[in-house]
């Protein structure tokens, strides 16, 4: 007998409400934000062939669903509290649930993120997660913030996840140890939460690297309507995608994607502060750029040299 829809929810996807005043197995769960907070709400889908491989492990493809959702709310400051799943999937395959949802709820409980409900349909597998934060009134993170002669930077490295999808496609080869390394970056991402609330108060902007830098940093400009001088050659990058031939190298930490960095903004006279919040959540953090008042993208290398954009930025419409 196949599993039925309420049974795999029970078995699979029922937690007790902690923080929530109310979790799964009503109409509705029911959230209640400390006061002074305001409600941080985001939606990420996660569609098979188009964000993620069909080789991917269940209990990573579960970390992974949420860990895109928990950056979002990491780019704004804001503390996770709760999130639904609407899930599709062709068939009820109980080995696949319960490596999905074992590594799904074993990221949410790092970020004391509850699931309090969702929706559960048959269809081709597709995953998609609302996630709740909360954050102090009028000190949530935008990414309209930036203002020119702010310093720009970018924590962790960037690229991993670029370099680990190009040897699945096999346009280039990686050895079996520097694969398993980029890999964890590609199905394993560590959304920076801690390092978003470190940064209330001190970042003017932020947003996550999602769909690679260049087209993200392009959204955060645009948004606070200024340009940048970005440093090409002060990329962070793993010892692995060092190792690859330059054009590679900027190909990936330029426009890679799947990063789940956080970019974002500070003045100048904000630096200190900036390395001690970095410190004080373990994230290293790299000034890649400045934040200059003429818009558009300037791109140079480590001798000022100015580099073209041959890069683009990724839209799902357009790729
Ligand atoms: P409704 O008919 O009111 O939309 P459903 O029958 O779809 O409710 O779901 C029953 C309960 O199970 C609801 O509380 C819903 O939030 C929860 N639920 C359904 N699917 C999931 C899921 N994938 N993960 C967590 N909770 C779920
Ligand atoms: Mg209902």
């Amino acid at each position: 007998m196949p599993l039925g829809e309420f049974e795999l929810i029970a078995r699979y996807f029922s937690c007790p409400a902690k923080r929530a005043a109310l979790g799964g197995g009503d109409d509705c769960a029911l959230l209640a934000p400390a006061p002074g907070m305001q409600l941080a709400t985001s939606c990420d889908m996660l569609v098979e062939g188009r964000h993620f491989l069909s080789t991917v492990a269940p209990d990573r493809l579960g970390h992974k669903a949420l860990a895109v959702n928990l950056s979002d709310l990491a780019a704004c400051g804001a503390a996770p509290l709760a999130f639904t799943l609407a899930l599709a999937m062709p068939r009820a395959d109980e080995a696949w649930l319960e490596g999905f949802s074992r590594g799904l709820l074993a990221l949410a409980d790092a970020h004391a993120c509850e699931l309090v409900g969702g929706d559960t349909t048959q269809g081709p597998l597709n995953i998609c997660i609302s996630v709740f934060g909360e954050v102090p009134a009028g000190q949530a993170l935008l990414r309209s913030g930036a203002r020119a002669r702010d310093d720009l930077y970018v924590s962790g490295t960037l690229g991993d996840a670029r370099l680990a999808l190009e040897a699945f496609r096999g346009t280039l080869d990686l050895s079996g140890e520097t694969l398993a390394k980029v890999r964890v970056a590609m199905e394993l991402p560590q959304p920076r939460v801690a390092l978003g609330i470190a940064l209330r108060g001190v970042a003017t902007s932020a947003i996550d690297v999602s769909d690679g830098l260049l087209g993200d940093l392009a959204h955060l400009l645009r948004r606070s309507g200024v340009g940048v001088r970005l440093d090409v050659d002060a990329l962070p990058r793993s010892a692995q995608l060092a190792a690859q031939p330059l054009a590679v190298q900027r190909e990936c930490t330029l426009a890679g994607g799947d990063d789940y960095e956080l970019l974002f903004t500070a003045p100048a006279s904000r630096a200190t502060a900036v390395r001690v919040a970095a410190a004080a959540v373990g994230v290293a953090v790299s000034r890649i750029g400045g934040i200059e008042p003429e818009p558009g993208l300037r791109l140079i290398d480590a001798h000022g040299g100015s580099v073209a954009d041959v890069w683009g930025s990724f839209d799902h419409f357009r790729s």
